[in-house]
């Protein structure tokens, strides 16, 4: 960008040949300029003086390169706006010229000082830098008091100084100005005039349009248009004012009382060859698509980066941070803005991602309410799913835990089979102790029995087992300990003695009722189940004693025989957590007098977790059953997949839903905010600028909207845990979190709502591109 002003003193600095410029009118066409010729020098305040309607604004138009000719060529300072394209021309006013509108026009959200930065930040202007410059022109001007107004708050002839401000902040070399006195009082008018003629003692031309007389006399030369043509180019100086006056009150009153002849409207049909549509063709259909999804993902990339720069940045302005710290945050910047530079998406000489989110930001405050809702309801849909999904997932994480904790997941059981005649016993077990993969094998007998204790007597399933078993699995041991020997002390082991005691005490030849000796005690873990089922309370269980008596079918000589034991003492040693059906464990020695007798299951250890499926199989080829809790984890897992696809489903809607509202707050707004994209682009905003623009508000109202919503959501589910926790407070005594989102989760519905954010927001901004610049112009 220049800040010094040097301009040359070109003769021909504007150049108009054989203009022509006709617009559709229902049917017809209008011919509005009709054969325009001029030259005019560089260095002049020029002034085009006609009456309204003769096509003042509609030259100044096509010079400003807002709409193209339809015949004839037209340049200014040696650039043909007849040629160039809509890009190359908006950036030939941004780099070359400073437009004044007859009714002043605003970016809404943004207040003075960024008004008149914002043509800056178009250069690529660190903003610092940029506010600085602003700061000069808005002095200048005297409008420094204002400078943290809102240009709407200020009077129409103080805001079309803050106009003169924003159109020289660049320091163009021509300035145009479209009837900038119009809407001034007399005395505003003539001081703004004053301020334009000023200009051009600096080498910058000035043209401006008006129908005013008295804003003749400060110009250098007057073009006169009368009825689409210029019809003469005075040259102020070398008439005295009052003549020069005096002519053109004569011939505004022959224009006014008709007395001149007023050539008839040039009025013709449309021709229907020539408004053949030019359509595109399907490759440059698919390309455009390519480019602008390309465009909507770097925006996106831009916008989250940009954020995360920004918040980073403002962290580090905390102002109780050290120096270099503080400091360090330049240095931030400046990484930044080389990293995207050097990405080549955005053009060097273009606005900053940072300064565009800026902008994109300001909006969303200005309209605050809407801003609110339109969050709001995004936020209201992902909270709601973040809800149901954190439910889902939560309990789901609570049943799996309550089946098995992660040590019994490398474990399963295996049973016997009747129809392979497959057993297992104390060999089946050392040979299973053999199998790949498999550390350890643990035998299991399961039995009915009967407990007694005192006054109560109750039926109980038996588990003989090693004290192994009951440490690897995940039982919570809530009193004592678990037996911690499988050898019962040698005073107690006394088969023979036993076995000789053995008695048939029943008719029934099958049922054999076995003394296994009363005069030891042995230990036993019992369950919360069993214990209120006698009336005791696990703190006082430990170290009592019960009688049980358990029946046995022992088949290894394959006469089924039901033994029943005489009822023997156990010491409880230890209590584990509830569970629906009593359960006592006892060690395993106390069943091995019996002999070589088949288990009725067994415990297989594998080394690992991944390994339980191949164990498995090897088994089940020899024909035994088999169980895991992988099993019971899997159909968990299925029955929440389920609940969750269900969710996820009711979820979407939701989203939908608040999509929804977001498409139409945004095109709304679009709609809302014409004039202010107008004027963006006449300053020199480029399409693909606009497009990022409204694209970072919907991705930032989609960000903030997903992140109050994930929040929300799991606030929401924490709370339904601690209500969940305080109904059922009597019984658990403990906080349950039945909340729970997992983090590749989080960050899922964080990429779909932002897409979901792209997508809502592509069609605004696509639209927004297609507002003509000229909607700034149009006086209302
Ligand atoms: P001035 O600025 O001198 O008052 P304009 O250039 O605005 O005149 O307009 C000249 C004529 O062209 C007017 O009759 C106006 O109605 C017509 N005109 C200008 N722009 C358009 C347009 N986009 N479509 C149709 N007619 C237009
Ligand atoms: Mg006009």
């Amino acid at each position: 960008m220049k800040l010094t002003t040097s301009f040359g003193d070109n003769k021909e600095y504007i150049r108009v040949k054989a203009l022509e410029k006709s617009f559709p009118v229902r049917d017809n066409v209008v011919k509005v300029l009709k054969d325009v010729n001029l030259t005019l020098p560089q260095n002049k305040f020029i002034v085009v003086f006609g009456p309204s309607g003769s096509g003042k604004s509609t030259l100044l138009n096509l010079l400003l390169g807002l709409e193209k000719p339809d015949k004839g060529e037209l340049s200014i300072g040696g650039f043909r706006l007849d040629r160039e394209d809509v890009e190359t021309t908006t950036n030939f006013r941004k780099e070359r010229v400073g437009v004044i509108t007859q009714q002043p026009n605003w970016i809404k959200s943004a207040n003075v000082l960024n008004n008149v930065a914002f043509p800056l930040l178009l250069h690529g202007v660190p903003s610092y830098k940029a506010y600085t410059r602003a700061m000069e022109l808005i002095a200048l001007m005297g409008m420094k008091p204002w400078v943290n107004f809102y240009p709407t708050e200020l009077s129409y002839g103080q805001q079309q100084k803050i106009a003169v401000a924003r159109a020289l902040v660049t320091d163009p070399e021509v300035i145009v100005a479209d009837e900038p006195t119009g809407n001034l009082d007399y005395e505003s008018g003539l001081n703004l005039v004053n301020i334009l003629s000023e200009l051009c003692k600096n080498g910058r031309t000035v043209l401006m349009v008006t129908h005013d007389l008295n804003n003749v006399e400060l110009s250098d030369i007057v073009v006169r248009v009368f009825d689409g043509r210029v019809v003469e180019v005075i040259n102020t100086k070398d008439n005295s004012m009052r003549e020069l006056k005096k002519y053109l009150i004569d011939y505004s009153k022959f224009v006014e009382s008709g007395t001149r002849a007023v050539s008839k409207l040039d009025i013709t049909p449309i021709d229907p060859e020539a408004v053949k549509a030019d359509t595109l063709n399907i490759f440059q259909r698919i390309k455009g698509l390519l480019i602008n999804t390309v465009d909507a993902f770097s925006t996106t990339l831009f916008v989250l980066m940009s954020l995360i720069v920004k918040t980073l940045y403002l962290l580090l302005s905390f102002k109780f941070l050290p120096t270099p710290l503080k400091n360090s945050r330049f240095i931030l910047e400046a990484s930044y803005d080389r990293l995207i530079s050097f990405t080549k998406l955005t053009k060097p000489n273009s606005i900053k991602p940072t300064q565009l989110l800026d902008i994109a930001i300001r909006s969303l405050f200005f309209r605050k309410t809407r801003a609110i809702i339109t969050i709001g309801g995004i936020s209201i849909g992902i909270a709601f799913t973040v809800f149901l999904l954190s439910i889902g997932f939560g309990i789901e994480r609570l049943v799996i835990s309550r089946v098995a904790s992660l040590a019994v997941l490398n474990q399963l059981d295996i049973y016997p089979s009747n129809a392979r005649q497959l057993v297992i016993n104390n060999e089946s077990i050392e040979e299973f102790k053999k199998f790949d993969n498999v550390t350890d094998a643990l035998p299991i007998l399961n039995m009915a029995g009967r407990i007694e204790y005192q006054e109560s007597n109750l039926d109980a399933v038996v588990f003989s087992v090693q004290s192994k078993y009951l440490n690897y699995s995940d039982f919570s041991l809530i009193e004592g300990q678990y037996f911690n020997s499988d050898s019962l002390p040698e005073y107690i082991v006394d088969v023979e003695e036993s076995e000789e005691s053995l008695t048939t005490t029943d008719e029934n030849e099958d049922l054999v009722t076995v003394d296994i000796g009363s005069n030891y005690i042995k230990d036993a873990v019992v369950n919360l189940a069993l214990l209120r089922n006698i009336g005791l309370s696990s703190s006082e269980a430990i170290g009592r004693e019960i009688d049980l008596s358990f029946v046995l079918t022992n088949d290894s000589n394959k006469n089924e025989v039901e033994v029943e034991t005489t009822f023997q003492k156990y010491k409880i040693v230890g209590v584990i957590a509830n569970q629906d059906t009593p359960v006592i464990y006892i060690p395993i020695k106390t069943i091995e007098m019996f002999g070589n007798i088949d288990y009725t299951q067994a415990r297989i250890v594998t080394s690992d977790q991944s390994m339980v499926q191949s164990v498995r199989d090897s088994f089940e080829i020899q024909g035994y059953k088999t169980t895991s809790v992988l099993d019971t984890i899997t159909q968990i897992e299925q029955l929440f997949n389920t609940a969750r696809t269900v969710f996820l489903a009711v979820g979407i809607v939701a989203l939908s839903v608040a999509s929804l509202g977001m498409f139409n707050t945004l095109t709304v707004s679009l709609l809302e905010r014409t004039k202010e994209v107008g004027i963006m682009k006449v300053i020199g905003l480029s399409s693909r600028e606009t497009k990022q623009l409204f694209l970072s508000e919907s991705i930032l109202i989609s960000l903030f909207g997903t992140i109050v919503g994930i929040i929300g959501g799991l606030l929401g589910g924490f709370i339904f845990s601690l209500l969940i926790s305080v109904i059922s407070l009597s019984r658990a005594n403990l906080f349950v979190n039945i909340s729970y989102l997992p983090l590749e989760t989080a960050l899922l519905i964080l990429v779909v709502a932002l897409l979901i954010g792209l997508v809502t927001g592509y069609y605004p901004a696509y639209r927004a591109t297609r507002i003509s610049p000229l909607e700034a112009l149009r006086y209302e």
